[in-house]
């Protein structure tokens, strides 16, 4: 069992790795995106407030994102959490390092996924999704076998998100370099982390990540 936070800029190939690990190790991916998208769809109070931050591909407050993964922390699970897409801000890793305390847990690594900004634009203006089981796809590096039908649930529901713009993609890369990148510091200095070359294929990608939680 082991906790990890996967770390990197938007398009870095999180959420792709994370289902791998849910498949392939019983753990459970907490991405803070897909429960603040899920809020919006649902139509819940908070899904409305942060509608427009996220079309921007501004953050949302701490406060919130701090609230989501607080309510699913204490939950039981073999295998461990993947943390996609938190914690985003100093702030929101102090909060995770005192819920971790708070419920008897420990953060087992930090995996940081380095890739080039240059590749970013392509990967997230290709991104599509399956809206039935969230499967990740792109439009030349990974399409669907069948076009229009996900490969996994066979669901038509193929979905763009409204911020996989290049425009959008602009905020998201800027607010990542000045709130979420000095994470990195944070974790190399607390010795829990570990570079994987994103780069590479996604299999690679995998075993690299692997290897990580292995060595542990
Ligand atoms: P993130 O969750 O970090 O934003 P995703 O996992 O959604 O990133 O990946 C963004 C896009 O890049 C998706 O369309 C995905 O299919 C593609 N992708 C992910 N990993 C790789 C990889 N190693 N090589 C090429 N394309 C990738
Ligand atoms: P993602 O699916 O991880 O690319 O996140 C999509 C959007 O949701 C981001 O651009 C932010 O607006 C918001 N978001 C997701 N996670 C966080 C977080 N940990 N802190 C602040 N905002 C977040």
């Amino acid at each position: 069992m082991a906790n990890v936070i996967l770390l990197g800029p938007p398009g870095a190939g999180k959420g792709t790795q994370a289902k791998r690990l849910v498949d392939g190790r019983d753990m459970i991916q907490l991405s803070t995106g897909d429960m603040l998208r899920e809020a919006k769809t649902s139509g819940t109070e908070m899904g409305r407030k942060v509608a427009d931050v996220m079309a921007r591909g501004e953050l949302v407050t701490d406060e919130i994102v701090i609230g989501l993964i607080e309510e699913k922390i204490a939950q039981n699970t073999a295998g461990g959490f993947i943390f996609d897409g938190f914690p985003r801000t100093l702030k929101q890793a102090d909060a995770l390092a005192e819920l971790l305390v708070r419920t008897g847990q420990r953060l087992d690594a930090v995996v940081e996924m380095q890739v080039d900004d240059a590749v970013l634009v392509a990967r997230i203006t290709g991104r599509y999704t399956c809206g039935n089981c969230a499967a990740v796809y792109h439009d030349t590096t990974r399409p669907t076998m069948v076009e229009g039908t996900c490969d996994v649930c066979g669901s038509h529901d193929l979905r763009r998100r409204a911020d996989d713009t290049e425009e959008a993609l602009k905020t998201r890369l800027m607010e990542y370099y000045k709130k979420t990148s000095p994470l990195i510091g944070y974790y190399y200095a607390k010795g829990q982390l570990s570079a994987v070359d994103g780069l590479a294929p996604v299999e690679a990608v995998a075993d690299a990540i692997a290897k990580v939680l292995d060595k542990r």
